[in-house]
């Protein structure tokens, strides 16, 4: 029996609300995405939040509300989702990368002076794995350069910072909603902010420029089409409101997992710094520092072998093949090159029985042995 990797957590009350919005004439722009942003806005504890149909059509839209385009440059990690890269890319304008804390994998905020320039405009940080990056810092370095700050936090809903909402920092914030995150809308995403304007721009170039007057045939501004629909948002109420349910049960699994993993030779277990709260997004090991890729690789090949479904996450963003183009080159950022190398997301999902979780220490442990 396959194990796979994630797998998202529907409930019989999830598809009454999908089925329940098939009854009414309003599929899409209906009652529905009011409601879900409203209850997404109070989750995040920001005044607005703006439905899309993904995480990177939310940050894309960010970064383009923020003024940023050609000639600027904004600060971002290498280890991360590619679109949390991309969004800058978008808008014509330059990610410059900052290497990686190797406890947290967050951004490395000493590093960040080294790397500003008189065109750099903004930081976009992101919550990795769930685990919220340093936002006092961050804020308090953006404040005194004049930056924009942006928090993707697409892996960190129900995260907090020193006991503050991931997905409330900076400028301007978002969720996304993809089966493998923590709630899912099978497709989705959130900006959230509780500066106006900026909600305001987003809101508009999601539903093809057209202004607050809502009228359907006049379009103030170039936009786009990535309205979220009814029967996504009513997926996202239906899961929003057991998602602290959902979040506890995560937090279990990663419980289970840590007494089975801590004896086991040779791995690092995923690192929670003392001020924050994690949400649990995936479960991502790392072999110790004197393993290599090639080491890794045979762990995983081992894995999957026995039916056991792991990734490489992340591979760093500026060695995708893409950004080599641009040149970008290994060597630029060793931290997280070299956590790159070392790491393995193991089967994460609220559906996880115990006797799984013990196939896959039990598995994972005798691959390292044959190392
Ligand atoms: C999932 C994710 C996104 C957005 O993903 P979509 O698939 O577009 O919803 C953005 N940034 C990070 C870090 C992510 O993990």
């Amino acid at each position: 029996m396959q194990i796979p990797l994630s797998r998202p957590d529907i409930s019989a009350r999830d598809i009454e609300a999908v089925t329940a919005v098939l009854e009414t004439p309003f599929l899409s722009l209906g009652p529905k995405v009011g409601e879900f942003e409203q209850a997404m806005a109070r989750y995040a504890g920001v005044r607005h939040a703006v439905a899309v149909n993904s995480g990177t059509s939310a940050l894309h839209l960010i970064v383009k509300s923020l003024g940023i385009g050609p000639g600027d440059e904004v600060i971002t990690t290498p280890f991360s989702f590619v679109a949390s890269a991309n969004c800058v890319l978008f808008e014509g304008a330059k990610p410059v990368f900052v290497d990686i804390d190797p406890l947290t994998l967050n951004l490395d905020v000493s590093l960040i002076e080294s790397r500003l320039s008189p065109r750099t405009k903004a930081i976009l940080a992101v919550d990795v794995f769930g685990h919220p990056a340093e936002w006092d810092e961050l804020q308090r370095l953006a404040d005194r350069h004049h930056l924009k700050l942006i928090e993707d936090s697409a892996e960190a809903i129900g995260a907090q910072y020193r006991g503050r909402q991931a997905g409330s920092f900076g400028e301007a914030a978002l969720y996304a909603f993809y089966p493998n995150k923590q709630m899912t809308t099978g497709e989705g995403g959130v900006v959230l902010t509780s500066d106006e304007r900026t909600a305001m721009l987003c809101r508009s170039f999601s539903n093809q420029g057209r202004g607050q007057a809502g009228q359907w045939l006049q379009h103030e501004r170039l936009g786009y089409n990535f309205r979220l629909s009814d029967l996504h948002c009513a997926l996202g109420i239906s899961q929003l409101a057991r998602l602290e349910h959902i979040l506890l049960r995560r937090q279990r699994v990663a419980d289970e997992y840590r007494l089975r993993l801590q004896e086991v030779r040779g791995i690092e277990l995923p690192y929670a710094a003392s001020h924050v709260k994690v949400s649990w997004f995936v479960y991502v090991i790392r072999l110790a520092s004197h393993f290599t890729q090639a080491d890794r690789d045979a762990v995983m090949a081992r894995l999957k072998a026995s039916g056991i479904q792991c990734s490489n996450y992340f591979a760093p963003i500026h060695l995708q093949p893409f950004y080599r183009n641009m040149g970008y080159k290994p060597g630029d950022y060793p931290v997280a090159e070299s956590t790159a190398q070392r790491t393995i997301a193991l089967p994460f999902y609220n559906q996880i029985t115990d006797e799984q979780l013990d196939r896959v220490a039990g598995a994972l442990r005798q691959a390292m042995d044959a190392l």
